[in-house]
């Protein structure tokens, strides 16, 4: 099943500030459970997604992928929302939050979290932990050029692409990546597991 980039496939639970991702399933058999795990829960098109904070309602199709939709506007127009990233992948940031978190408190330690927005960067392209004994910068989009030398270390989504780490590290040949490291930068699947609801799927 092929998604549409326009379509809304991600919202969080409850409110509009609320940090509970969750993502819709794109076949409508598994749309049937997902509603009825969700009967009392609301969808929204959450701020920390870039939404408009607006109530989003579930729409189930057969011949292309199901998704989430904006309720219509009081006048009975069609709702504009300026959200630019809707796809699976646009509420990752709030799943390394909460995956984060768990495996931090598992440790004894609580965390921060801010999802800054160096270099204007998109919202959710990266994700700052900090704790007590650490700090990490989660990078999930290449929009944001990971820095090395810092005191916060850069851990990578596996959606960031290696090549931008090769064009900041003088060291690196492109030849013997990836078994060469030129610094303590991790990719995220060494991380536990970021698990995303409903189907299981994991950050990729
Ligand atoms: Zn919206």
């Amino acid at each position: 099943m092929r998604a549409d980039k326009r379509r809304i496939q991600t919202a969080v639970l409850g409110g509009a500030g609320s940090e509970e991702p969750l993502m819709l399933p794109m076949e409508a058999i598994e749309l049937d459970a997902f509603r009825h795990v969700h009967e009392s829960d609301t969808f929204w098109c959450g701020t920390l997604l870039g939404g408009c904070g607006g109530r989003l309602t579930t729409k189930f199709y057969t011949d292309r992928a199901c998704h989430f939709a904006h309720h219509p506007d009081p006048d009975g127009l069609p709702h504009v929302c300026g959200r630019t990233a809707r796809g699976v992948n646009s509420a990752d940031h709030l799943y390394v939050k909460s995956a984060a978190a768990a495996w931090l408190a598992d440790r004894g330690e609580q965390a921060t979290f801010t999802y800054a927005r160096p270099e204007d960067g998109p919202l959710g392209s990266v994700v700052d932990v900090r704790w007590q004994h650490g700090a990490l910068r989660v990078h999930l989009d290449q929009a944001v050029v990971p820095v090395w030398d810092d005191a916060v270390e850069p851990v990578l989504g596996t959606m960031v692409p290696w090549v931008i780490v090769v064009g900041t590290c003088t060291s690196w040949s492109a030849d013997l990546a990836p078994a060469l490291s030129c610094s303590s930068g991790r990719h995220l699947d060494q991380l536990d597991a970021i698990e995303r609801d409903g189907a299981g799927r994991r950050a990729e």
